[in-house]
């Protein structure tokens, strides 16, 4: 599909299982839901943009609280009917009963939204404060995949973790659990932002070794300024290589040399891990679509 000539909704498939089961790479980019108008404006204006591309997916991020939560919600609905792109819902766990995340799912359907990625969420304020269970909620991300799966035909995603789940102690608790959300009805999964292809690698081969096919999507995150040094880690939990580090500081006083490292990384890290055989590239936006469509015309994905 060539650049600025969207398809209908009805030439492509409609969940990410049904395009990862022909054995298609998937393309997606992940939006948050505003907090301002003006905000508003500038995320319609690059979902605009990615939709031009003609991607697989596009996500939209489910708040810890408040009300964001109800903006990711109507957010979706309307991309849903008022875009050509396919919508994913994130949904989290935390600090709702399953009678609520029930009623998010049931409005989901209403809308004709098929594709929901199941997270936990972690706890507002403190991602590893306590993780206090809603006392008609569920625990584990396990339990939310099963229970959309319960209310429809719906298509599932999960999050995978390539330098492990900040709360896992070790790799074979890690990779168990891991395995039992895939059993439970996961379709596929998409990773935590990771900075070392070898760490997306080592995951495969470890949930592979356990008997697991589910498919997972490796995130790109690109860093576009200094300070995402250290926001991304406290963010993830994933660390940068020491060399990265270096190129960075290198010419950490020249904001233009820092995003064009960042943005190399990036292409770099995309060439080889669709190289390995990743079944997609998961684009993180922050809902500023410049850099991520750089990194994608990097690729000459924008001739797909
Ligand atoms: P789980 O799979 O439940 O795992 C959490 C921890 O519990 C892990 O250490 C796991 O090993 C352990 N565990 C699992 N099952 C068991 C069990 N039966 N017994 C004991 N231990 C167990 N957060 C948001 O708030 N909104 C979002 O929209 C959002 N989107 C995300 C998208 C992606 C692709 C990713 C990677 C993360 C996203 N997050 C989001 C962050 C996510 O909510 C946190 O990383 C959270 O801590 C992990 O969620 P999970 O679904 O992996 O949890």
């Amino acid at each position: 599909m060539a650049l600025g000539i969207p398809s209908t909704r009805t030439d492509r498939a409609q969940t990410v299982r049904d395009l990862l089961a022909v054995g298609d790479r998937s393309f997606s980019f992940e939006f948050m839901p505003p907090r301002t108008e003006a905000a508003e404006r500038r995320l319609w204006d690059a979902i605009r943009r990615v939709e031009a591309l003609d991607p697989n997916f596009v996500c939209m991020t489910y708040g810890a609280g408040g009300s964001s939560r109800g903006r990711t919600v109507n957010l979706v609905g309307r991309i849903a009917t008022e875009t050509t792109l396919t919508p994913v819902a994130h949904l989290t766990a935390v600090d709702h009963s399953v009678a609520e995340l029930r009623n998010i799912i049931g409005q989901y359907a209403d809308e004709g939204v098929r594709n929901v990625l199941a997270v936990r969420g972690d706890p507002p304020g403190d991602p590893l404060g306590e993780w206090v269970r809603h006392p008609d909620g569920v625990t584990y991300a396990s339990e939310l995949v099963e229970l959309i799966k319960g209310i429809g035909d719906f298509c599932v995603g999960v999050a995978a973790f390539p330098q492990m789940h900040p709360r896992s102690e070790n790799w074979d608790d890690d990779i168990r659990h891991f395995v039992a959300k895939c059993r439970a009805g996961a379709d596929y999964a998409i990773t935590q932002m990771f900075f070392e292809v070898e760490d997306y690698l080592r995951l495969r081969d470890r949930v592979a070794a356990a008997g697991c096919e589910t498919p997972i999507i490796p995130e790109i995150m690109p860093v576009t300024n200094i300070k995402q040094l250290e926001r991304f880690p406290q963010l993830s939990g994933s660390d940068f290589p020491a060399d990265l580090v270096a190129r960075f500081r290198a010419v950490e006083d020249d904001p233009v040399a820092v995003r064009a490292v960042g943005i190399d990384h990036a292409t770099a890290m995309s060439e080889r891990l669709l190289a390995e055989g990743a079944p997609g590239l998961h684009f993180i936006t922050l809902n500023h679509s410049t850099s991520t469509l750089e990194i994608y015309q990097n690729l000459g994905l924008h001739q797909r």
